[in-house]
């Protein structure tokens, strides 16, 4: 059996730069992905010339010296994958009754800003920028967030406690936490440390490919599979893993066809339950399944339209939407986590053929919406009756549509040349996202404290890496490879 220095299972984000980082390096790595397309949530897939992403709307920290830069840097890609910096004026854009407010970035702007507006709020608004600001420090080094003695006053914070804290007035905490999607928890289940890592970002402001995710991902997948000492392996799902004789070390991989692959490493780029699956429960001890005890967080009905004859300019720009019917997140929330289709709608949509012209055919346009749904609702569905399913999630996905339509493009219905609608069952069919979760783990403070499971597994050769062993999100993962690679090396990437 020819053997690899490194065999990583799962293309996503962490699984592809580090095993690009590493090709790079001169390793010999396998990579597995049971897709058929690389990327994880951020593969890309098309139909009928359009093309989607259902996993990354917009990223951060791509300028020169930031973490996503200075890792194509080290792999000679900054020229081939650049990104556009959003409008710094505003490109997130929270609507509620009674608000229509564009966040952009740099935190003094901002503060000013919100300081006009609140002007009996003034000073708690400077502390809680102040707050945020302390997270960006550590950007462009995600790991150290948590050793940061200056969180733990706050890691058993929501949000909400924050607000209560400052007495917020309700206005002032819908324009600051009217994000929510991002993490996808209200402010009163929302991990302060989370909120503010999150905010900490927008400091710097956010980013859009020049082109597309795709070029991204087909430059890390690409990196490792022109190494000439490397081999990647896509629709090929592993589905064990075995131990040496005395259980301290993974020594090979068996794909689902009975194929098997051994390594010197192993990088774990699933759900880190799953690979407790894959070696068996029994060689993990009871300490650290206690961390992979851990809750998901929430999954997300999808909607990707295809537009014609329309020009989308008119009534939206290259800005977020964050649509609230009702002020109250809080409940607005209980309502989508629940059971069926929310009454009161909170949605999260953008046009992402007006910030790059390559995602369509001439002439067209594509418009993404998102809200977060029960898992259990529609894998209940699924199961019972495939038809009753598919009415459901229609159903939903109309009234997110009509929601659009109505708020923010007259007569879109009329231009729908395609529609496709995902749910969590979708997630967790294509990317193997337990319970269609989005982000990984739940981000509130249960689930993110400083016994957060990193890169170690119970075994000497075996990594995670990926949104539920540290944090979610395009550049936060790719920091957090970073890190791995330079553990693995001695190597530096910055
Ligand atoms: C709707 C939505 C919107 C989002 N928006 C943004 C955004 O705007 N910006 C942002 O930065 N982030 C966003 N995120 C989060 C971001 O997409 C994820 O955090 C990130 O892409 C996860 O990367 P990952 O490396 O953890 O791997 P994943 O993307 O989870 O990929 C893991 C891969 O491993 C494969 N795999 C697992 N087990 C096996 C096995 N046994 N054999 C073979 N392959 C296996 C899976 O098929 C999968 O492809 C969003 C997520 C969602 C769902």
């Amino acid at each position: 059996m020819e053997k690899y220095d490194y065999a990583i299972i799962g293309m996503g984000i962490g699984g592809l730069t580090t095993g690009a980082l590493l090709a790079e390096a001169g390793k010999k790595v396998i990579i597995f992905e049971q897709h058929y397309l690389p990327g994880g949530y951020g593969h890309t897939f098309k139909r009928e010339g359009f093309s989607f992403c259902p996993g990354w709307h917009y990223v951060w920290n791509c300028g020169k010296g930031e973490a996503v830069y200075n890792m194509l840097k080290k792999l000679g890609l900054e020229k081939e994958v650049t990104f556009e910096k959003l409008d710094p004026k505003g490109f997130d854009r929270v609507v509620s009754k009674g608000i229509d407010y564009k966040i952009g970035s740099g935190f003094e702007r901002e503060c000013s800003r919100l300081s006009v507006m609140f002007p009996n709020h003034g000073k708690q608004i400077k502390k809680y920028f102040s707050i945020i600001e302390k997270f960006n420090q550590h950007k462009n080094n995600v790991e150290k967030l948590l050793c940061f003695a200056y969180i733990y006053k706050y890691l058993k914070w929501t949000l909400q406690n924050l607000f209560d804290h400052f007495q917020f007035p309700p206005k002032l905490q819908l324009i600051l936490s009217g994000q929510s999607p991002v993490f996808l928890l209200p402010p009163n289940k929302l991990s302060l440390v989370v909120h503010a890592w999150g905010i900490a970002s927008y400091d710097s402001g956010a980013y859009y490919p020049t082109e597309h995710f795709e070029k991204a991902v087909n430059g890390l997948f690409n990196k490792i599979k022109d190494s000439k000492k490397c081999s990647t392996h896509l629709s090929t799902e592993i589905v064990k893993l075995n131990l040496n004789d005395d259980n301290t070390r993974v020594i090979s991989a068996e794909t689902k066809n009975g194929e098997m692959f051994s390594a010197d490493n192993f990088i774990f780029n699933g759900d880190p339950k799953l690979s407790m699956d894959l070696i068996g429960k029994e060689y993990f001890p009871e300490k650290f399944q206690k961390k992979l005890d851990y809750d998901y967080s929430s999954g997300v009905l999808s909607v990707f339209l295809g537009l014609k004859d329309i020009d989308l300019s008119k009534y939206m720009g290259k800005e977020n939407i964050f649509y609230y019917s009702d002020p109250d997140i809080n409940s607005l929330y209980e309502q989508h986590f629940a059971q069926g289709i929310p009454k009161e709608l909170q949605l999260f949509c953008n046009a992402p053929s007006l910030r790059s012209d390559a995602l369509c055919p001439p002439g067209c346009h594509q418009l993404v919406a998102i809200a977060p749904c029960n898992y259990q609702y529609f894998a209940d569905l699924r199961s019972k009756s495939r038809a009753e399913y598919i009415k459901v999630k229609e159903k939903y996905a109309d009234k997110l549509i009509d929601t659009i339509e109505e708020k923010f493009v007259p007569g879109l219905k009329s231009h729908i040349v395609l529609r496709i609608v995902g749910t969590p069952t979708t997630s967790e069919h294509f990317v193997f996202a337990p319970q269609g979760s989005s982000y990984g783990t739940s981000l509130d403070p249960a689930n993110v404290n400083i016994n957060r499971l990193r890169h170690k597994s119970p075994f000497k050769n075996m990594y995670y890496i990926g949104a539920a062993s540290f944090l979610p999100g395009f550049a936060p993962i790719i920091s957090f490879a970073s890190n791995l690679y330079e553990k693995l090396t001695g190597d530096k990437v910055q």
